[in-house]
């Protein structure tokens, strides 16, 4: 069910904010959203211990599962806007079961969350709409891939069809790396995830986000911004959740964009009309230019992490406006939205291992950042039995810095980044190697 204006609970009300999530995204949209001087009070569930230093955050403790609980403090506590940032509450349908009761809910419902949780379901969905992206073949046994990878006159890449946390696509060098993903697949790795394997012609071309705040109907359009996930500088290196990104993205045209909102954005928005799917929350176009143009390579239901960190510092204070307009389908669709005239930088700091196996509980030092201009945003931490600062993840935190260019941002970002030290600390010196002219090493 869908609500409108009038059936909301506390209609036209923002004193108090709650957002779903414990990561480093949900604590940049703490803090953007804390800067409106209607907002009283931003609660997390769960957050983590970085929520703590924002102005106005309360963390709560409770468990999202125990639904009775949850109502019971969301009404004691007057909750006028409910913000999702991951997609496994969003697919397992929390935003539908909040929406039931009422509440102004920002993020869709399991209907459209599928656009992220089934890679298979959302080919199909881009084939319906002609939208551009990579040929596609389903499959559900490894006897079916087996068949494809060996007939197959294109290199591949080889996907779990369900949320694997980021981890369960493969592009592989070789037809002998396509069988071994497939297998590693079919065997379960992912569990239920991988019970359908997408095999898709693999593309080419740098890559780049774009946001889409939607309201069922209409749509604002946000910074664009790309991440690098790779570990290691020169972009190499296994896959991670994210190890720094940039907005806006320069690579990013006027002419791509308006191709891109063409072909894709607005097409996106139709089909989901047509299949009946109400879409309240932000569309994530995680997108490959190629020479033959813009193309999907995926959908997220949900912000980007660290995009989210980085493209928050440009919004100003009236974001959760936006927010609310989408969770009540009350989007004019040309509003328009006061972004700082800078651009933003990111550097995340990760555990020593990150993405595979590592050590959590080490103390946490930060010594002077700068006030302007500079965030630091917890990913990973904890607080111990003294209060201090721990790590308690393989992302722990990220520096973001907002200048008149990017050389300045990440040079600022650098430089802070000098004040912060754990046992173990990693990140990579690259960030933004694309867009920094004084970077000596470009790859
Ligand atoms: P996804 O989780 O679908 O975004 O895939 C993770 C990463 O794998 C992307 O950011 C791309 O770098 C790469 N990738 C995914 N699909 C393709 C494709 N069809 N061709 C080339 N690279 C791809």
């Amino acid at each position: 069910m869908s609500i409108n204006s009038k059936s909301s609970k506390y209609f036209n009300r923002l004193e108090n904010i709650l957002i779903i999530g414990n990561g480093g995204r949900e604590n940049s949209l703490a803090w953007a959203i804390q800067k409106n001087e209607l907002v009283n009070k931003v609660y997390l569930i769960p957050g983590n211990a970085g929520s703590e230093r924002i102005n106005k955050c309360e963390r709560i403790n409770i468990d999202l599962n125990n639904k009775i609980e949850l109502l019971e403090k969301l009404e004691f506590l007057k909750i006028d806007l409910i913000v999702i940032g991951p997609e496994i509450p969003l697919a397992n349908g929390l935003a539908d079961f909040l929406r039931k009761k009422e509440f102004k809910v920002f993020g869709p419902g399991k209907d459209g969350a599928k656009l992220e949780y089934s890679k298979s379901w959302a080919k199909e969905f881009m084939r319906d709409a002609d939208i551009p992206t990579a040929s596609f073949w389903k499959v559900n046994s490894l006897e079916e891939a087996k068949k494809i990878i060996h007939s197959s006159s294109v290199p591949l890449v080889v996907k779990a069809d369900g949320l694997a946390s980021g981890k369960g696509v493969f592009v592989p060098d070789s037809k002998d790396e396509c069988f071994k993903a497939a297998e590693l697949i079919f065997n379960g790795k992912f569990g239920k995830s991988g019970k359908m394997v997408v095999l898709e012609e693999k593309i080419q071309g740098p890559e780049v986000s774009v946001f889409a705040l939607c309201d069922g109907k209409k749509y604002v359009l946000l910074p664009t911004a790309q991440d690098h996930k790779r570990l290691e500088e020169k972009d190499k290196g296994p896959n991670t959740g994210g190890m720094g990104a940039y907005s806006p993205a320069p690579l990013i045209t006027k002419d791509h964009l308006d191709e891109i909102i063409k072909t894709i954005i607005e097409p996106t928005i139709d089909e989901l009309n047509k299949k009946n799917i109400d879409y309240k929350g932000v569309i994530y176009f995680g997108l490959m230019i190629t020479e033959s143009g813009p193309k999907v390579i995926e959908y997220n239901c949900r912000f980007g992490d660290p995009e989210c960190q980085t493209m928050m510092p440009l919004m100003d204070k009236n974001f959760v406006f936006l927010l609310e307009k989408c969770s009540m389908g009350n989007l004019i669709g040309d509003e328009k939205i006061d972004i700082k005239d800078e651009v933003s930088g990111c550097v995340v700091a990760t555990s020593k291992g990150y993405p595979y196996e590592y050590k959590t509980g080490f103390p946490i030092k930060i010594g002077k950042i700068d006030s302007k201009s500079c965030q630091i945003f917890d990913s990973g931490t904890s607080s111990g039995k003294k209060g201090e600062l721990l790590t308690d993840g393989g992302r722990v935190l990220s520096i973001v810095c907002q200048e008149k260019d990017f050389d300045m941002v990440f040079e600022k970002a650098y430089k802070n980044l000098k004040e912060i030290n754990f046992d173990g600390i990693y990140f990579r010196k690259d960030i933004g190697h694309q867009v920094r002219k004084n970077f000596s090493n470009k790859s």
